[in-house]
């Protein structure tokens, strides 16, 4: 359904009235089955997803992501403990830094995590201390410029992730020095890439940096499949995708000698359109040109649309009839907080519930205190009923860490 009044027989109004607003509401069956597409789509390989946590990193989500059979992709020590602590075993978590101290990644190894090399410096520390004794993997930088926009874009020349595909030499070098048991490559070109060929373009790049190391066991292709964001908006065919970088991949298995596992690393892809932003109109404002909807949440709640001028579909839930007009729906933030510009909405009156799509992925997860704003609960529909799975903060959460100074 396009504008869903409720999922799984659970009404958004009904969770309104009982949690209040903002309210973020995520639909478990979408997110299991966004991981089945991917399994069904990468078939002809031995798959394994490790989804991104950054995206949406409650710890119930990432219990059902386990349920569901995919693993862990983390970028924090802290995301790793939260993996950890969902079930996931550490067998099934790869920490991917960018420019950690290296007390991280001493943690990650103690708690039996693979660790993802990101620098040579990295590399260089991480040979000193654990030689051979640790395998690893490798994140390449494939010079691949790819994405929806620069923001988002992390396998360019000029991107600070990943070692340079030009500096494999070098790679090569260290690994022979500290005999590093490197078992994985890895790349991630950037989010909402549409194209199936900028995969496989990544995936040559892979190949031919992979028949350099002896002892592989995985490549992994990183996340990055865009989804829908508007009606009839074209998001990645990850049938494609699956079918096409399957086939490249098992080609390359024959070359290497020995069949490999296929890595990838959704975010985006198992959370983004499960995920609904609830939110009360706090007024409608007339200004000479333009009809403002200012709502009780702003970019402290969900900064994707001021950060990377992402699109955000919003519909009245309360008025799905009324005639059309259109609005600005912007938030409350001291600061421009524009989250849908110039949308038509059926007619929004103070007190309507408006709903927030694609809220899933990189909102809760960005939400700040900014503003000194509180940040809101957290419901997830699993099976037809509504768990709350984070209460909505309060005032005392706000201050919970600061020492008052007796002046
Ligand atoms: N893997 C890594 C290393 C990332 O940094 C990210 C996100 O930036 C992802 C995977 C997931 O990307 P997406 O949500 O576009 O699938």
């Amino acid at each position: 359904m396009q504008n869903p009044s409720h999922i799984q027989g659970v009404s958004f109004a009904a969770l309104a009235d009982e949690f209040g607003t903002p309210l973020y509401i995520y639909d478990g069956e979408k997110i299991t089955n966004q991981v089945k597409t991917l399994q069904e789509a990468f078939s002809a390989v031995p798959l394994r997803i490790k989804y991104a946590t950054k995206a949406l990193s409650n710890i119930s989500i990432l219990k059902l992501i386990r349920k569901a059979g995919a693993g862990v992709d983390a970028v924090s020590i802290e995301e790793v403990k939260l993996g950890l602590m969902a079930g996931h075993p550490a067998e099934g978590i790869m920490y991917t830094p960018s420019g950690v101290g290296f007390e991280e990644i001493r943690e990650a190894v103690d708690l039996g995590i693979m660790i993802n090399l990101d620098s040579l410096p990295l590399m260089e520390e991480f040979g000193k201390v654990y030689g051979d004794s640790v395998p690893a993997c490798i994140r390449i930088n494939p010079h691949i410029m790819a994405g929806g926009n620069l923001k988002i874009s992390t396998g360019h020349k000029e991107s600070k992730f990943g070692i340079s595909i030009e500096q494999l030499p070098l790679i090569l070098e260290k690994v022979s020095k500290y005999n590093l048991q490197i078992v994985g490559l890895h790349i991630h070109t950037g989010s909402d890439i549409l194209d199936a060929e900028v995969f496989l373009q990544g995936g040559n790049v892979l190949f031919e940096a992979a028949i350099q190391f002896s002892g592989l066991k995985f490549l992994d292709f990183g996340g990055g499949f865009k989804v829908a964001y508007k009606p009839n908006d074209i998001a990645t065919d990850v049938m494609e995708v699956g079918k096409k970088v399957g086939e490249a991949f098992q080609e390359f298995c024959k070359r290497y000698g020995r069949q490999l596992e296929l890595w990838i690393e959704p975010g985006k892809f198992l959370v983004s359109e499960a995920g609904y932003l609830l939110v009360k109109t706090n007024l409608v404002k007339e200004s000479t040109t333009v009809t403002f909807v200012g709502v009780d949440t702003g970019l402290n709640h969900l900064i994707r649309p001021m950060m990377y001028d992402a699109y955000h579909g919003v519909y009245n839930l309360s008025n799905s009839e009324g005639k059309k007009g259109k609005y600005n729906i912007v938030g409350y933030i001291c600061e421009t907080d524009t989250i849908a510009a110039h949308r038509e909405l059926n007619e929004v009156k103070a007190g309507d519930l408006l709903v927030i799509k694609n809220a899933g992925a990189y909102g809760y997860s960005m939400a700040s205190n900014y503003n000194s704003r509180l940040r809101p609960a957290e419901i997830l529909i699993w099976e037809g009923k509504a768990y709350q799975i984070r209460r909505r903060e309060l005032f005392e959460d706000l201050i919970r860490n600061q020492e008052i100074l007796d002046f």
